[in-house]
């Protein structure tokens, strides 16, 4: 037995930051009744596509089925309150959720574990069907329990809906989906999820009424972090909002006292890979970055910050400064552009490929982080 917690609903139509053009379309055809029962929500990550999906779950099966007068037609909404959306918000924690079932399985005989597919249901006409660990692709396994359970008619809540939160399938769980995603039955929905609607098959994506979500502005995610996360200081935002690349998701985990620390550490790099003078900075810096499981973290941390700075310059050198990212180094590192040629920045972003390589290769890090700061200052002569 499930305990039966009463959750709080932590998302209303009116929290949902972005894209308001498309939501007010999905909520206008569910109160028409005329959702179309396949769907291929597409959009980058952290745009909002499973929070969405959840939300027209819940307005779709709420028992009071609240509306909201609008110009050209009411909006559908759901009253966070009623068994059918407490139930379907549980849902909302979708990683915490994935990783029980995945270490339920774990534990597992080797025999059932082979049978055992990661499926999430915290609602009786709901499901979930994420992709499966390790390859982390939808399974035809999945695909017949939708299969199993879409043809018998809902429970007392009306209507079925089935969730794809990543569109990855292998392909023998995509074809025996094509059926069932041509002509659902009446009563049920099956929204299926993607960055990029092009990695689907054309036999799934013609089945399916295309939605599209696009990335946030970077002041959307300023607005969504000031509602959501108040603690974050006004120019704090303003550069997490930058850094997570129209990603509502990204911007509201984002770790920024992270970050901060391996891009003070690419700085120390970039500076003395564009400046003549000594490096004991660097020597004293790279000397810190360890073997091991932590340092190879930290020197993904620093690379990948080191990364988004070589693209700043390459912004800045190219007049397009408005769309760089570390917005509060603004003036170090146009004065950092003006000192480098953009042959030595190509060169600079290919040395940085071939260092990640190596690191994928396993050679010592610290090693390889010296020769490449070397090899970016010797570009420069
Ligand atoms: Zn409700």
């Amino acid at each position: 037995m499930r305990p039966s917690i009463l959750v709080d609903v932590p998302f209303r139509f009116k929290d949902f930051v972005g894209n308001e053009s498309t939501v007010t379309h999905l909520r206008r055809a569910v109160a028409s009744g005329r959702l179309p029962h396949s769907i291929l929500l597409s959009g980058p990550a952290g745009s909002g596509k499973y929070t969405l999906s959840l939300m027209i779950t819940m307005a779709l099966l709420c028992e009071r089925q609240p509306r909201e007068p609008h110009a050209g037609g009411d909006l559908a909404d759901f009253c966070g309150e009623c068994r059918h959306c407490t139930r379907i918000a549980e849902s909302f924690d979708l990683p915490t959720l994935v990783e029980a079932a995945v270490s339920a399985r774990e534990e597992m005989r080797e025999t059932d574990k082979k049978d055992t597919r990661v499926l999430i249901q915290t609602h009786p006409d709901v499901l979930v069907l994420p992709p499966d660990p390790p390859q982390l692709l939808v399974k035809l396994g999945q695909v017949r329990s939708l299969i199993h359970g879409i043809y018998s008619l809902p429970g007392d809540s009306k209507r079925r809906v089935y969730l794809f939160p990543s569109a990855a399938f292998m392909k023998e769980a995509a074809n025996s989906l094509l059926k069932v995603l041509e002509e659902p039955p009446s009563y049920a929905h099956i929204i299926l999820m993607a960055e990029h609607p092009g990695e689907l098959l054309p036999t799934i994506r013609s089945r399916c009424a295309a939605v599209r979500l696009g990335a946030l502005s970077s002041p959307e995610i300023e607005q969504l972090l000031a509602a959501r996360k108040p603690e974050v200081k006004p120019q704090q935002r303003a550069l997490v909002a930058r850094l997570a690349q129209g990603a509502a998701g990204r911007a509201l985990s984002y770790d920024l006292e992270s970050y901060l620390k391996a891009r003070t550490d690419a700085m120390v790099l970039l500076r003395s890979a564009t400046t003549d003078s000594e490096h004991t900075d660097l020597f004293k810096t790279t000397e810190t970055y360890r073997a091991g499981a932590e340092g190879q973290q930290k020197t993904q941390a620093m690379l990948s910050a080191l990364a988004g700075l070589l693209e700043d310059l390459l912004l800045l050198r190219s007049g397009v400064p408005d769309r760089m990212r570390n917005i509060d180094l603004g003036r170090e590192l146009e004065t950092l552009a003006d000192s480098v040629t953009f042959a030595w920045l190509e060169n600079a972003v290919r040395g940085l490929d071939n260092v990640i390589s190596g690191m994928r290769r396993n050679l010592l890090r610290s090693i390889s982080l010296d020769a490449f700061a070397e090899n970016m200052a010797d570009g420069r002569r």
